[in-house]
């Protein structure tokens, strides 16, 4: 088979290569590499005909862009061949939001992994109970037991591989089985993976979504999200797009676009980086227990393995028991390790993290203080002698 570099989106291509290939028109882009960024509302129609007949490859500036267009072509080809469309929405949570407006209405049931993004819940019980949307949370380790959780009602299955916090590893093949049976979606949050370690549409998944405010941007300078669902689901999505006015600024689709060409180098050392720290990090006297799914010991291990290409540079550990102002010793020393929200980016982070106060289905009790680490792109030894210090610190302060 002849393949043909940027733009002929041949089928032979692997898919690091497509990162790079896909989306371009040399010939729409002037030659220039990359594609205009183009602000614009209006979009103007050439006779009164074509305007009756909304006849344009363009319509409107709601509706996409020969920017946007290059971002979806990309994602397109990063979700491999099961994807018929891409949404574009301006953050993760909206693509989330979104995502669960285009696949309910009044009196449905959604089942949802109690180990979700605390916000995804947030609007399940807010904005869905609203408007009679009923969810029931699960154990994400529940595996085809979901079986029993199903309603006459039930409409959708929301997963999380791994669960924000603490990575606990569903089994994905297994629900979708069942779900499918039930005659529900089943819909994937797969930022911490991306497409690239995790195939979710080819693993049964419909809708699966990115916050590509991570690692698609992967610069901590957008918010962004996307939502990429196969035939049977993109009439819904695209159709709730439209209706809800989802779309973003066209800077942040331009940063968006530029961040998918190099995320393949860039995943591949968080991957590398990230299980090195988390090997290193379960040798210390300090740290209880590491949830990362990479490590031979993690429970989600073998799904991982099964199901993922590699692992990103997010997981999270438990301290031995320490009081909470030795914690705040580390977080304070540690330099190269920022405290902030959100991930995915260059940089090293660190935050410390509770669930207990708002999971349902499942109990989380630690032992101990609970950590978040970002593993960013910094060289590792100096990570390691940045987190030494941080311990030492909390040592002397206990
Ligand atoms: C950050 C995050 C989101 C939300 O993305 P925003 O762009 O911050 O709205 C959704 N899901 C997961 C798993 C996330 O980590």
């Amino acid at each position: 088979m002849k393949s043909s570099g940027a733009d002929g989106k041949p089928t032979s291509q692997r898919t690091e290569t497509r990162l790079v290939t896909a989306g371009r028109d040399r010939d729409a882009q002037k030659g220039f590499v990359n594609p205009a960024v183009f602000h614009g509302s209006t979009v103007l129609y050439p006779t009164a005909e074509d305007l009756h007949a909304h006849r344009a490859e363009y319509t409107y500036g709601r509706h996409g862009s020969p920017t946007t267009r290059a971002l979806q072509d990309v994602m397109m080809a990063l979700e491999g061949p099961q994807c018929a469309g891409v949404g574009i929405a301006p953050s993760g949570l909206a693509a989330i939001s979104t995502t669960l407006l285009s696949v309910t209405k009044a009196g449905d049931h959604i089942l949802v992994c109690d180990n979700v993004y605390r916000p995804s819940r947030n609007f399940c019980n807010g904005v869905l109970a609203r408007y009679g949307v009923e969810t029931t949370y699960f154990d994400p380790q529940i595996g085809a037991a979901i079986e029993k959780l199903f309603k006459p009602n039930t409409k959708a299955v929301l997963v999380e591989a791994p669960g924000s916090q603490t990575f606990e590893m569903p089994d994905i093949p297994a629900i979708a089985e069942v779900a499918h049976a039930r005659g529900a979606l089943v819909i994937d949050d797969n930022t911490w993976a991306t497409p690239l370690f995790h195939r979710s549409l080819e693993l049964g998944v419909d809708i699966s979504m990115q916050a590509a405010t991570k690692y698609i941007g992967g610069h901590s300078d957008i918010m962004f999200g996307t939502i990429s669902a196969n035939a049977k689901a993109w009439p819904m999505v695209a159709e709730t797009i439209r209706l809800l006015g989802v779309c973003a600024g066209p800077d942040d689709v331009f940063l968006a676009l530029r961040g998918t060409r190099t995320l393949a180098v860039r995943l591949a050392q968080h991957h590398r980086s990230g299980l090195e720290m988390a090997r290193w990090l379960a040798a210390r006297p300090e740290v209880a227990r590491v949830l990362h799914p990479g490590l031979e010991s993690d429970p989600g291990h073998a799904i991982w393995k099964r199901d993922f290409t590699g692992a990103s540079g997010l997981f999270s550990i438990v301290l031995e028991p320490v009081p909470q102002k030795a914690v705040d010793a580390l977080l304070d020393t540690v330099t190269l390790f920022g405290m902030g929200f959100s991930w995915g980016g260059f940089e090293s982070l660190i935050i410390p993290f509770d669930c207990e106060g708002y999971r349902t289905a499942t109990k989380w009790s630690p032992g101990g203080p609970a950590l978040r680490l970002h593993i960013g792109l910094e060289n590792v030894d100096d990570l390691k002698a940045d987190l030494d210090r941080g311990f030492a610190a909390l040592k002397a302060a206990q």
